[in-house]
């Protein structure tokens, strides 16, 4: 078992967990929210270390980032148990589990032959995704210094609930963080995933930008009836633009029923295409609808010349406006790095 990072001993053999927002106050033998730290006389340990529920060489453009190293292959592993456990979830099979399933069906993988399995299989970086990453901090850490000697680049795959003290720690190793920003309202936030203080995934993520200079992506997956009014789309879409930038690309993706929401239609296209019309209309230069493949709004199109600069079917792109990172026609900058 490997000791936690983050955490303060309490009196009474209790201790406190900085990794993420909920900072839980965890009693001896019992687990934090994310069910993958458990208190052991008094002290933390992550249950999760090197303990892998998925793996798979995924296209850069799956995560999804648009703007970051386009057309190139990322290792992707996702371990067990999440802190938000949201209704909605894709992944609901390993984020709402228990550490039973480390016993029965886990792949233990070190972060020294995650690296070497990144480079046999030809990826030219790691991504941490599936789950919350920041629930196995020590291991994503691990890798992510292990991924820097060998210049491979680094994904965050987040729902941004980590501490800035989290952040801090994996920041000097992480390339880019593609983070979700889930709505705009805390009526949304509680009713999707019991999370209050959702404000806080606003501050970390401008505070990965600004502190780190890690290259962002925002997406916001579009649930009927719950986050797809104007004022919250809106709300995003602004709080993008001024605090982030308007070269900041934001993909809005189309729900499907899942897990506790099956009582909801999928995202109506004329909903996405509003949404990113909110999104131009506010400033953003790059808005992407997602989950639709062969729309129009997945291809990078140059916002001064107006020129094609990534095509894009699916996961299948054609690069054929790009030089150095900016747009070959006009020279504008794109916020492309790779
Ligand atoms: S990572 Fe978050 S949810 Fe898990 S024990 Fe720590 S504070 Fe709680």
């Amino acid at each position: 078992m490997h000791e936690a990072l983050l955490y303060d001993k309490l009196p009474g053999s209790r201790v406190k967990c900085h990794v993420c927002q909920w900072r839980c106050a965890i009693g001896p033998g019992k687990l934090g929210v994310c069910r993958m730290r458990r208190n052991i006389d008094g002290i933390l340990y992550a249950l999760n270390y090197a303990e892998v529920s998925s793996l798979a060489v995924d296209p850069i453009e799956k995560k999804p980032l648009f703007h970051f190293f386009p057309g190139t292959q990322v290792f992707s592993l996702g371990t067990w148990g999440c802190n938000f456990h949201c209704k909605h979830c894709q992944n609901w099979q390993i984020s709402w589990s228990d550490p039973s399933f480390l016993e029965r069906d886990s792949t233990t993988l070190s972060p020294e032959a995650s690296i070497e399995r990144t480079k046999r299989q030809h990826c030219q970086g790691i991504a941490w995704t599936y789950n919350e990453p920041a629930i196995w901090l020590e291991y994503t850490l691990d890798g992510a210094k292990l991924a820097k000697e060998d210049n491979l680049y680094t994904v965050y795959v987040t729902n941004g609930y980590l501490t800035p003290e989290a952040l801090d720690t994996i920041g000097p190793y992480l390339d880019a963080y593609r983070v979700d920003v889930k709505g705009f309202s805390d009526t949304f936030y509680r009713e999707l995933a019991k999370v209050s203080r959702w404000q806080g995934v606003l501050e970390v993520t401008e505070r990965a930008q600004q502190k780190w200079g890690m290259h962002i992506e925002i997406v916001s997956n579009i649930i009927p009836t719950m986050n797809d009014d104007d004022e919250q789309l809106e709300g995003i879409a602004i709080w993008i633009r001024d605090k982030l930038g308007e070269l900041t690309p934001w993909h809005v993706t189309r729900f499907h029923p899942q897990h506790q929401m099956l009582h909801l239609t999928p995202t109506p296209i004329a909903t996405l295409e509003r949404a990113c019309a909110i999104g131009h209309r506010v400033g953003l230069r790059f808005v992407y609808t997602g989950n639709v493949p062969g729309h129009g709004n997945e291809n990078t199109v140059c916002y001064s010349c107006g020129n094609l600069i990534i095509g894009r079917i699916g996961y299948h792109i054609d690069i054929v406006g790009l030089k150095d990172s900016r747009c070959k026609f006009c020279g504008a900058d794109l916020n492309m790095r790779g």
